[in-house]
């Protein structure tokens, strides 16, 4: 496999092919930059198809930790790991204490913490041979609440741009997912006076906004076309596609599901359409921004923080407004100019 050529490859600083035959781990760990610090981002267990799809997708969601880090304004790099194998069958201690090792290795290079298809119990375990671990439990606690909170901030940094006012009180929003950040962001809305519009595949998820929050409950596919001011996936990711797009009538779409346009060229579209977007991984901060602050504690602290993600979406929207280019692409040279200001110093 030619590492260095590969698309995903991104000048990453160091990958390292983890393998330990007695648990039967299979990992890899990239290090994708530390200019702004030690490189943070969660370890992530899938059953992928081969071992170069677990590469690609290491290196990518490694880059995107950069750049999520960067926009955050935290003193970390970004890095990423997965473990290859089936979250449901091939989990151990040895696996996890394995694991473990190899992060304590990089010496504080790398530092890990919960994804797809990992839990606390893991990471616990992972924590018996390494401190180099991030959002365990009884620490920053859980970040959806924070993360809903930064979302919530940045609707209204959007709204401010698009409609010259943040104030969401009357304004329509759709809001597609539930769940952990979701409901809290509905709470948000509704305590400011928006009307909502909700949909999830989960029954009890939408009766329990629907009954504390007074959202009207709409299908499935039918949260694509509402007309609303503002549409906020919460869910899963790539749903700015092509066949979502032509039936979107909101006039801002800023939620906190990652990855949500399905490839980078549905920014140019949304900007062509007037639809002003929210960058996923600038808005969606506010839990790797709890967890930054884990060590001794404080919540206001960490919620300040996330208070500047209003601030930081609003540089991104007037550098697209005044250069006429989508906001993905603003965000993304943001993030590499911050991570270069920082090698410099
Ligand atoms: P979650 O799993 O708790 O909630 C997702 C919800 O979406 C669930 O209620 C699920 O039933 C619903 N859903 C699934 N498929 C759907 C569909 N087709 N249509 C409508 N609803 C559907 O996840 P979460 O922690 O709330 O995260 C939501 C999104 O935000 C994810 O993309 C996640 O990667 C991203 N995110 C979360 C955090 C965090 O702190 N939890 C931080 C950054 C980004």
């Amino acid at each position: 496999m030619a590492v260095f050529n590969l698309r995903a490859y991104d000048d990453h600083e160091q990958i390292v092919f983890c393998r330990d035959v007695d648990s039967g781990l299979k990992a890899i760990i990239c290090v994708h930059n530390t200019n702004l610090g030690p490189a943070v981002g969660g370890c992530r267990m899938w059953d992928y198809n081969s071992d170069e799809g677990a590469l690609i997708d290491a290196l990518r969601l490694s880059r995107g930790m950069t750049y999520k880090n960067a926009m955050a304004g935290l003193k970390m790099g970004g890095g990423k790991s997965v473990i290859i194998g089936n979250s449901k069958t091939m989990k151990s201690e040895e696996l996890f204490r394995a694991f473990g090792r190899f992060v304590e290795k990089l010496s504080g290079k790398y530092i890990t913490a919960e994804d797809v298809g990992i839990n606390p119990n893991d990471m616990a375990i992972v924590n018996k041979e390494t401190n180099y671990v991030l959002g365990l439990e009884g620490k920053s606690g859980d970040p959806s609440p924070v993360t809903a909170y930064g979302v919530y901030k940045g609707i209204k940094a959007a709204a401010k741009h698009k409609f010259g006012s943040d104030d969401l009180n009357g304004r329509k929003i759709s809001v597609q997912g539930l769940g952990h950040v979701g409901y809290y962001l509905c709470r948000h809305l509704h305590e400011e006076g928006a009307k909502l519009f909700v949909t999830d595949i989960s029954k009890e998820s939408i009766e329990r906004v629907v009954n504390e929050f007074n959202a009207t409950a709409v299908g499935i596919d039918d949260i694509y076309g509402l007309d609303v001011d503002i549409y906020a996936p919460c869910a899963l990711g790539a749903v700015i596609n092509d066949n979502t797009l032509p039936q979107i009538k909101a006039s801002v779409i800023a939620g906190a599901a990652n990855n949500q346009l399905a490839e980078d060229r549905h920014g140019d579209i949304l900007l062509s359409k007037g639809i002003l977007y929210a960058p996923d991984y600038v808005i969606n901060a506010g839990g790797i921004i709890n967890v930054s602050f884990e060590e001794n504690y404080n919540r206001d602290a960490a919620l300040t923080k996330v208070d500047e993600i209003y601030g930081t979406l609003t540089e991104v929207f007037e550098a697209s407004k005044l250069s006429g280019r989508p906001t993905n692409v603003i965000a993304d040279e943001l993030a590499r100019q911050r991570v270069a200001d920082a090698k410099k110093k």
